[in-house]
């Protein structure tokens, strides 16, 4: 992109040493060593509640200037999965060169999501189907299923690679292209990633990224459910609701117990069509509702406790501006399983609890700030979610029975919930 800008700027007789190029500040790191590398000016957009903590279209647009050598668009928030809008930001700079002239390509951060959204959302065109996308790269170790050390780009077409850049060279008997930035290197990777290619096909890539998404739907809504968290992720959410309240949480556990019900297969990803898309990630943090019962509760203190449990569940920062907020974050792989979500729920709550108690016990507020009994009565649900994660089934048949019978738990309480909401107009307290 940058070779191609600089280009046309010398054709026109400008100036080409200040080049910038713009993308969300909720980017992974590997783009702003990008930017320096080839000494171009990072835009970083800041994020915002609105623009669901990822590129906000307008912002961006507002930063482009004849400097700008592109766009870099994230398929995949590393923070909370969430993709981010293709179609929105190619109409934008449709715009752009319409009133200014400036034509602006745009390159896919694919890392994790180029892997997902062609299996999972094939309908959603995010990739050369917009005219503006110049390019795709996405990480073979990540959904790809590969292992560390494999990465690809792809260009839409021959002249978006410039002829400076690819080295022909007679090697072997024969002439060879290459366009690489590293140099020798093992071909294990390769291998690996070929192997998975073949091994799983489009259906099984499909099965895989469904399942991941499933499971990772399962976790948002049981922790939805336990009443102490809310997600920032929205993959759980019907298709169009964004953000956490107390309708989005009952319209998701609905959701996700008639698509259960359904019983669609793995392979059909029409099963995904209802949901938001969004990587099979889980972002969530305390819900408001649980701060204002135990405001010195410390999310810090629950991934610290997880971590003796052998979870790695961080506890982070929002990008700017939002970094006031903190989230945890799971990513669901396709070595997980039900009984990965049940065991992680039941130490969630087990972290959660251990955390609030040794708080009261520390800071002498037992008596000013008493810790909800241990009932097991359908308003204290996070104990029951909790509790019913106990019973780990030990086949499959038993198990699908199990969650069916937890989520129609989660709907009756959420039936509960609102007869009590309507009747008194009282937030209704679960208690975790
Ligand atoms: C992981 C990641 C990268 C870096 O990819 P590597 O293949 O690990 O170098 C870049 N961007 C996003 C959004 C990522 O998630």
């Amino acid at each position: 992109m940058k070779w191609r800008w600089r280009e046309r700027m010398r054709a026109a007789g400008k100036d080409t040493s200040r080049p910038n190029i713009v993308f969300g500040a909720n980017a992974q790191v590997a783009l702003e060593k990008t930017a320096r590398y080839f000494d171009m000016e990072a835009r970083l957009v800041p994020v915002s509640d609105s623009s669901r903590y990822v590129l906000d279209v307008e912002r961006a647009v507002s930063m482009i200037d004849e400097n700008t050598v592109g766009v870099f668009v994230i398929m995949g928030s590393t923070y909370t999965g969430h993709f981010e809008d293709v179609g929105a930001l190619a109409a934008a700079l449709d715009r752009v060169q319409a009133e200014h002239g400036w034509d602006v390509p745009m390159h896919i951060d694919g890392a994790s999501g180029a892997f997902v959204a062609p299996f999972a959302f094939p309908n959603l065109a995010w990739d050369f189907r917009v005219a503006r996308v110049a390019s795709i790269s996405t990480s073979g170790h990540k959904f790809g299923l590969a292992y560390p050390g494999i990465g690809w780009v792809v260009w839409r077409s021959a002249e978006y690679q410039p002829q400076e850049l690819t080295f022909e060279l007679q090697y072997l008997g024969g002439v060879e292209k290459t366009f690489t930035l590293n140099f020798s290197h093992p071909a294990c990777f390769l291998l690996a990633q070929y192997y998975q290619f073949i091994r799983f096909g489009r259906s099984g890539y499909t099965r895989v990224m469904n399942a991941c998404l499933y499971h990772a739907r399962l976790l948002s809504v049981a922790l939805e459910a336990t009443g102490a968290y809310e997600c920032v992720s929205d993959i759980h959410r019907e298709r169009g609701q964004f953000g956490f309240s107390e309708e989005t949480r009952v319209a998701a556990a609905r959701l996700l117990t008639s698509s259960v019900l359904a019983e669609r297969s793995l392979a059909d990803a029409s099963v995904n069509d209802a949901y938001n898309a969004g990587l099979p990630e889980v972002g969530f943090r305390f819900s408001d509702w649980f701060i204002r019962q135990h405001p010195t509760a410390s999310q810090d203190a629950v991934s610290t406790l997880l971590r003796v449990r052998g979870w790695i569940v961080p506890n982070y920062p929002l990008p700017p501006n939002r970094s006031d907020v903190r989230i945890m974050r799971v990513v669901i792989r396709e070595t997980s399983s039900e009984d990965t979500v049940n065991r992680l729920v039941r130490d969630i709550m087990w972290a959660t609890r251990a955390m609030l108690d040794s708080q009261a016990a520390s800071l002498g507020e037992a008596l000013l700030n008493p810790l909800p009994p241990n009932s097991t009565s359908s308003s204290n649900l996070a104990h029951e979610v909790a509790a019913s994660m106990d019973e780990t089934p030990r086949n499959d048949a038993q198990r699908h029975s199990h969650w069916r019978g937890l989520l129609a738990k989660i709907g009756e309480s959420i039936e509960v919930t609102k007869e009590e909401a309507a009747g008194d107009n009282k937030v209704h307290q679960r208690s975790c």
